[in-house]
C-alpha cells in the first residue's frame, strides 16, 4: 500500500517518520553498531507499508481526533480526555501493529511503554491535544520496525555461518 497518505496523516498529528526511526535507532543499536538512521527509516516505512498496520493507525488516530472535537459517546469521551490509565484499549490496538514481524517486538513495546522516550514523551506531555491512541501507536510502529531489524540481522549472521 502506498505510505503517503499514512505519512502525512502521522505528521499531521505531530509524527515525523523520522522521529519514529529516532527510537528504532535507540533500540537496535545496542546489538547492531553498525546500523544508519537511513536503515531506520526504511525499516519504519517498511512497517508503514502494511494495510493492517496502515488500518489500525487510521482507527486509533481517528478516535484520538474525534475525542478533540468532543465528538465521542460517554463514557468514552471523559475516559479518552482524562487519558485513564486503566483504559488500556490504546495498547490493545497497538499491539495489533507490534505482531506484524512476530513477538520480539513485544519486550521494546513494554520498554516504550514505561519509558516514553522521544517523540512519545512529546505526545504523551501535549496537553492541548488528544494522543490516548497516538503514543501507543508509535511505540508499536518503532517496536515493530526495531523487530523487522533484529530479524534481518539475525537472517545476515545465519548467512555467514
Ligand atoms: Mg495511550
Amino acid at each position: 500500500m502506498s505510505v503517503q497518505p499514512i505519512v502525512e496523516l502521522l505528521s499531521k498529528r505531530g509524527v515525523t517518520v523520522e522521529a519514529i526511526a529516532e527510537i528504532v535507532h535507540h533500540l537496535q543499536k545496542p546489538y547492531n553498531p553498525k546500523l544508519s538512521k537511513e536503515a531506520c527509516v526504511e525499516s519504519v516505512l517498511a512497517v508503514l507499508k502494511k494495510r493492517e498496520v496502515q488500518y489500525t493507525l487510521y482507527t486509533g488516530i481517528a478516535l484520538d481526533e474525534l475525542a478533540e472535537q468532543k465528538l465521542l459517546p460517554q463514557p468514552l469521551q471523559t475516559i479518552m480526555e482524562k487519558d485513564a490509565s486503566l483504559y488500556g484499549a490504546d495498547e490493545t490496538l497497538a499491539l495489533g501493529i507490534v505482531h506484524v514481524y512476530g513477538m520480539i517486538g513485544l519486550t521494546s513495546f513494554g520498554y516504550l511503554d514505561k519509558v516514553k522516550m522521544g517523540i512519545i514523551r512529546e505526545l504523551n506531555d501535549h496537553s492541548q491535544k488528544i494522543h490516548v491512541f497516538l503514543d501507543d501507536l508509535v511505540a508499536g510502529l518503532a517496536a515493530a520496525a526495531s523487530a523487522r531489524i533484529a530479524h534481518d540481522h539475525e537472517d545476515e549472521k545465519d548467512f555467514l555461518g
